[in-house]
C-alpha cells in the first residue's frame, strides 16, 4: 500500500522516510490521530516518553489491525533518565506503556550537556541494544562535539540524529558530519511548525508544481534525503503530507528553498537546553 521509500540505516537496519509526528497531540487525541495516521498510510510514527502519549499511540496500533512488525515506532529517553539506572527502567516503561515486546528505535531526547552525562546514557543506550527488545539506537538535538565524546568513548555509532530542520534553519553543517559519520538525519519540526508554510519562494514554487506549500516543503527535505515525520490531527493534511511520491523539485528548487536559511530556530538549542521535568 505505502509508496514509501525505505533508507538504509548504520546497523543494517531500514526506516521509512516518512512518518507521523506526534508532538503536542494531547493524550485524549493521540489514540484518534495515530489511527488516522495509520489509515492514511503511514507505517511509521514519532513519540517520546516527554509527549505522554506512548499508551495512546500504543493502542491505536495494536486496534488498527496491522501487525505490530508492519509499523516502524520510535521513542526518546526523557530527560530525567540520564542515569544508567534510570535509562534502563524508564525504557522498561516506555515498552510497557506502548504495549510493545520491542521498539523499532529509542533516541535520547536532549544531550543536556550541563547538567548530565551523556555518555552514560549512551553507554545504558548500548545495554538496551544488546537486550535485543529495541531494534536500533540513536540520539537526537546532538550537536558535533556531543556526538564526537560518544565516537572517542562509546563502542555504537548512533544510527540516527534527530534534529530541528526546516527550511529557515536547513543545517547544512551538522547534516554533512551526521552523513559523514554514517548517521541518518531527522528533521523535526520539517515544517517549522507552520511558520515557512507562507514564505514566497516556497509559494511561489507550489503554484507551478500545482502542490501546496507544506507539500513542496516536505518534498525538499525528502530529496535532501532526511527522514520526517510531520504532525497534523486534520485528516485533510494527514492525508495532504502522504501525497509525496508523484511529484518532484528541480534541483533549482531545492538549491532555492535551502538558500532561505536563516538559522531561526523554532526551539531550544542543544547547548543551552537543560530543562529537566
Ligand atoms: P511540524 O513542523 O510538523 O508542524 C506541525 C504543525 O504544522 C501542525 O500543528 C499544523 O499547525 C501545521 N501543519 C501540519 N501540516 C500542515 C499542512 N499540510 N498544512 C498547513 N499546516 C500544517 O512540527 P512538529 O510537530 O514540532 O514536528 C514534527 C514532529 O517532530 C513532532 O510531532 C515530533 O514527533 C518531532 N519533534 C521532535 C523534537 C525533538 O526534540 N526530538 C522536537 C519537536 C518535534
Amino acid at each position: 500500500m505505502s509508496e514509501v521509500p525505505t533508507l538504509a540505516l548504520n546497523d543494517g537496519s531500514e526506516i521509512p522516510q516518512l512518518g507521523f509526528g506526534t508532538y503536542q497531540i494531547a493524550p485524549e487525541h493521540a489514540k484518534a490521530a495515530t489511527l488516522a495516521a495509520l489509515e492514511a498510510g503511514y507505517r511509521h510514527i514519532d513519540t517520546a516518553e516527554m509527549y505522554g502519549n506512548e499508551k495512546e499511540v500504543g493502542e491505536a496500533i495494536a486496534e488498527s489491525g496491522l501487525a505490530r512488525s508492519d509499523v516502524y515506532v520510535t521513542s526518546k529517553l526523557n530527560n530525567g533518565f540520564h542515569a544508567r539506572a534510570d535509562a534502563l527502567s524508564a525504557f522498561d516503561r516506555t515498552l510497557e506503556a506502548l504495549g510493545f515486546e520491542y521498539l523499532d528505535l529509542f533516541l535520547i531526547h536532549w544531550p543536556l550537556p550541563a547538567v548530565g552525562d551523556y555518555v552514560e546514557t549512551w553507554k545504558a543506550m548500548e545495554e538496551m541494544h544488546r537486550t535485543g527488545r529495541v531494534s536500533t539506537i540513536g540520539v537526537s538535538n546532538f550537536h558535533q562535539v556531543h556526538l564526537q565524546r560518544l565516537f572517542d568513548e562509546t563502542e555504537t555509532v548512533p544510527a540516527v540524529n534527530q534534529i530541528e530542520v526546516h527550511p529557515y534553519l536547513t543545517q547544512d553543517d551538522l547534516r554533512a558530519f551526521n552523513t559523514a559519520h554514517g548517521i541518518a538525519t531527522e528533521a523535526w519540526s520539517p515544517l517549522a511548525q507552520g511558520n515557512v508554510l507562507a514564505d514566497p519562494v516556497i509559494t511561489a514554487i507550489a503554484e507551478r508544481v500545482g502542490r501546496t506549500t507544506a507539500q513542496v516543503t516536505l518534498r525538499w527535505h525528502l530529496q535532501r534525503g532526511d527522514i520526517v515525520f510531520p504532525k497534523s490531527v486534520t485528516r485533510a493534511r494527514v492525508d495532504e503530507n502522504f501525497a509525496l511520491f508523484d511529484f518532484a523539485l528541480t534541483p533549482a528548487d531545492v538549491v532555492a528553498i535551502t538558500a532561505l536559511n536563516r538559522d531561526e530556530r523554532t526551539g531550544p538549542n542543544p547547548d543551552e537546553f537543560n530543562y529537566i521535568p
